[in-house]
């Protein structure tokens, strides 16, 4: 009898439990946006329909950033034939941003790099190494600093095309994560291509545990846990081709005109703002461990893990505590940026 009520109780006591943490309602789509696979998951009671309002806000953006798509405002500046065009409220905030990091990274992030991407063959897919001449004269077409932009017009001169395609998916993950706020939403998990952000924690408080990939296979060098930040890496590994044994990829040094050879093989940047993250995941790639390290103690406002081509991993502070390193990547010892100096501890 006794023994009977035990189990009664515990019964209750379990349904009770069940009853007053239900798990949260996940809310999710997936698409096809910006060239790449998005999804958008929102959870809580609030979250219904949010992720579909994503998705239409992010088609919205790529409707005016695109590079290929006629008449998108990026288009229109790149065949305008040098002369000012109108943009969008939009494009003209992404930009501005833009342009203040590629001055700030002196020019590793340049967003004029379009005719050196095209050369490489990287729009299309149908590769080739230029000649030196080749690069020579394409790079007289790259220069941010020569971009006007002034309120919404926009001017980009003759012969130089603007290419978003470092910064645009960072910059859309902000506007997301502002949406589904404003909406209403407190946790919620972007996936645009290879660029997460997160907003708030998980459903159950816990912070969200984000992949970084090993840059050398299909698994995994290490795990972040964040919360309400953007995680955003670049690497060779992304879109690459071969020629003649060596490995060229989509991540051009504006300098040099040809691929980052910075002894890097990733960069991953967390940061608030997804636009300073994707932006930097590409310039820290182009400028290498040494001077990323320089980059991020003038400003600390963003944390970095780079994995280098020797196997070496270097973290800022910020970061070493909620990074762990995994698989074969596991026996590694990530090096701490130190703050005050230029060496690692
Ligand atoms: P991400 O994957 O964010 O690092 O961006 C890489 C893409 O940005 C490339 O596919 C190019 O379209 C473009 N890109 C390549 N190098 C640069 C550069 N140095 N600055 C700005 N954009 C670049
Ligand atoms: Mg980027």
């Amino acid at each position: 009898m006794k023994a009977t009520k035990i189990t009664a109780l515990l019964f209750s006591l379990l349904l009770l439990a069940s009853c007053a943490a239900p798990a949260a309602e996940e809310y999710t789509t997936t698409f096809l946006a910006m060239d790449t696979v998005m999804s958008v998951t929102a959870y809580g009671a609030g979250a219904q329909g949010a992720p579909e309002a994503a998705a239409e806000r992010i088609r919205e953006l790529e409707k005016l950033l695109s590079v290929t798509a006629e008449g998108s405002d990026v288009w229109n500046a790149n065949h305008s034939g040098g002369e000012a065009v109108e943009v969008s409220p939009d494009t003209a905030s992404l930009l501005r941003r833009a342009l203040e990091l590629c001055r700030s990274t002196g020019g590793a992030l340049d967003v004029t790099i379009y005719p050196l991407v095209k050369a490489w063959g990287f729009t299309t897919g149908e590769y080739r190494v230029p000649v030196r001449e080749e690069l020579s004269a394409l790079l007289e077409r790259v220069d941010y600093a020569r971009v006007a932009l002034e309120g919404d017009r926009l001017c980009v001169p003759d012969g130089m095309e603007l290419d978003l395609g470092a910064v645009a998916k960072g910059w859309t993950g902000d506007q997301v994560a502002a949406l589904l706020a404003d909406s209403g939403v407190t946790s919620a998990k972007l996936e645009l291509g290879g660029n997460v952000q997160v907003l708030g924690a998980k459903p159950d408080g816990s912070p969200w545990r984000i992949a970084v990939r090993d840059p050398n296979g299909e698994s995994y060098a290490g795990i972040v846990e964040v919360t309400d930040k953007a995680v955003v890496t670049s690497g060779g590994y992304e879109r690459y081709f071969e020629a003649d044994g060596i490995t060229y990829w989509h991540i051009i040094d504006p300098a040099s005109g040809c691929p980052a050879r910075s002894g890097l093989a990733s960069v991953t940047v967390i940061a608030d703002s997804g636009a300073l993250a994707d932006a930097l995941s590409t310039a820290l790639f182009v400028l290498g461990a040494e001077r990323a390290a320089d980059y991020w103690r003038e400003r600390r406002d963003f944390d970095f893990i780079l994995l280098g081509e020797d196997g070496s991993v270097t973290v800022t502070p910020g970061i070493a505590e909620r990074f762990t390193l995994c698989g074969s990547w596991e026996s590694r010892r990530a090096e701490v940026v130190d703050v005050s100096s230029g060496v690692c501890k």
